[in-house]
C-alpha cells in the first residue's frame, strides 16, 4: 500500500509538479529545458545555453532547482500520476472524507490532459471514478450512492457544464449542508464508463474567447465534484456518511497583463486573477498550517475558494499538481509556476 507522500502527519497539502514533453512542432524550434531528478526535484536549464551542454548537466551546476513532494517527467502517464496523488486520497473519500485536487499552470501546460485526458490516456477525473467504483464493489455490507456535478467558474459567475444552456447559478451557504449551488445538475452514476463522454461534452461548453491565439477555455475554472454517500445495509439507524472529491481544472495561470487584450477580456483576466489569487492565498495558508498548526485561511475572497472551502479545510486533504511545459519558449511561464508551487509547499 502506497502511503500518501505528505510531508508530515499534520500536513494536509501535497504539491506535485508535472512536466509535459515538447510536441513535434516545438521540437523543431525549441529545446527541452526541464530535468526531473529523484522523483522530487525539477531542474530548469537556462534556455540560452548550448544544446550539447544541456545533455550533460542533469541537475548539477548552477541551474535553478526546485524540490516538491513529487515531480513527474514526461515518461509518467496519467495512470502513474493518479496512483501517486489522487489515488492516495480516494480510499478516504469512499470512507466519508473530503479531498480536493487541482491542476495549476499556464495555458497549454497540460492541466486538461492531466485532469480529463483522452480515451487512450484517461485523466485523473476518470481514473478517480473508476477507482471509486472498484472500491465500492469490494464493500458488500454497505449501500453506496455516487453523484457527479460539473461546473465552471467564469468571470466570477458559476455555470453548469452538464446543462446545455445554463444560466448563472447561485452559491449558498447552508448551516447543515455546507456550501450548495442552487439548481446545479447532479447526475447519479453507476460506473465510470460514461464519465469521459460527459466531461468532454461539458468541456465543449466551457467559455472560450474566439480571438484567443489558441481558442481554448483558458479563462475558466472547471470543477468536477464526486459525492459518495455510504450507509450500512439493513440497518435503519445507521448514519449516512458523505465523502466528496473535487477535481479542478483551473484557468490558465499566465498573468492577465500578458494577455494583450482590452475591455471585456481584461475584466475576465482580473476576475480570474481574483479566484486564482484567492486560491493561492488559501493554499499558502494551508501549507503553513501543516507546519505551524492552525492559521487563518481566507476563503471568502472569491467564488472558487468559497466553492472549495469544505474541501480545503478541516479534515480534508488537498493535492495540487502544477503543470509545466518543458519547451524553452515557455521558460517564463514554467518558472512562474514552479516558483508559485514552491511557495505553496
Ligand atoms: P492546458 O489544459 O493546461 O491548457 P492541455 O492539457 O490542453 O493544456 O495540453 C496542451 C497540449 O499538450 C495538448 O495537446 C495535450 O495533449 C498535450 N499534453 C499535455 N500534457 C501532456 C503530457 N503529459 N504528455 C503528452 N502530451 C501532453
Ligand atoms: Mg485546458
Amino acid at each position: 500500500n502506497f502511503r500518501p507522500p505528505f510531508q508530515s502527519e499534520t500536513a494536509t497539502l501535497l504539491v506535485a509538479v508535472r512536466c509535459r514533453p515538447l510536441n513535434a512542432k516545438e521540437k523543431l524550434r525549441f529545446r527541452d529545458i526541464l530535468r526531473v531528478v529523484d522523483d522530487k526535484i525539477v531542474v530548469v536549464l537556462d534556455p540560452d545555453i548550448a544544446k550539447e551542454y544541456l545533455d550533460k548537466v542533469q541537475g548539477r551546476s548552477k541551474e535553478k532547482q526546485y524540490a516538491f513532494d513529487l515531480a513527474f517527467d514526461y515518461t509518467n502517464s496519467n495512470e502513474v500520476v493518479y496512483q501517486r496523488t489522487v489515488g492516495t486520497l480516494v480510499p478516504n473519500v469512499v470512507k466519508g472524507f473530503t479531498s480536493t485536487i487541482f491542476a495549476y499552470g499556464a495555458t497549454g501546460s497540460g492541466k486538461t490532459h492531466t485532469m480529463v485526458g483522452t480515451q487512450d490516456d484517461p485523466g485523473l477525473m476518470v481514473l478517480s471514478l473508476r477507482d471509486i467504483f472498484n472500491r465500492i464493489q469490494m464493500e458488500t455490507e454497505i449501500d453506496f450512492e455516487v453523484t457527479c456535478s460539473y461546473l465552471e467558474v467564469y468571470n466570477e459567475v458559476i455555470y453548469d457544464l452538464l446543462e446545455r444552456s445554463s444560466g448563472h447559478l447561485e452559491l449558498r451557504e447552508d448551516p447543515e449542508q455546507g456550501i450548495t449551488i442552487a439548481g446545479l445538475k447532479k447526475i447519479q452514476v453507476n460506473s465510470a464508463d460514461r464519465i469521459l463522454e460527459l466531461l468532454e461534452e461539458g468541456n465543449s461548453r466551457r467559455k472560450t474567447e474566439s480571438t484567443d491565439a489558441n481558442a481554448t477555455s483558458s479563462r475558466s475554472h472547471a470543477v468536477l465534484e464526486i459525492v459518495v454517500k455510504r450507509k450500512e445495509k439493513n440497518n435503519y439507524n445507521a448514519p449516512v456518511l458523505k465523502g466528496k472529491l473535487s477535481l479542478v481544472d483551473l484557468a490558465g495561470s499566465e498573468r492577465a497583463s500578458e494577455t494583450n487584450n482590452a475591455g471585456q477580456k481584461l475584466r475576465d483576466g482580473a476576475n480570474i486573477n481574483r479566484s486564482l489569487l484567492a486560491l493561492a492565498n488559501c493554499i499558502n495558508a494551508l501549507g503553513k498550517q501543516g507546519k505551524k498548526g492552525l492559521s487563518y485561511v481566507p476563503y471568502r475572497n472569491s467564488k472558487l475558494t468559497r466553492l472549495l472551502k469544505d474541501g480545503l479545510s478541516g479534515n480534508s486533504r488537498t493535492a495540487m499538481i502544477a503543470t509545466v511545459s518543458s519547451s524553452s519558449d515557455q521558460y517564463q511561464h514554467t518558472t512562474n509556476t514552479l516558483k508559485y508551487a514552491d511557495r505553496a509547499k
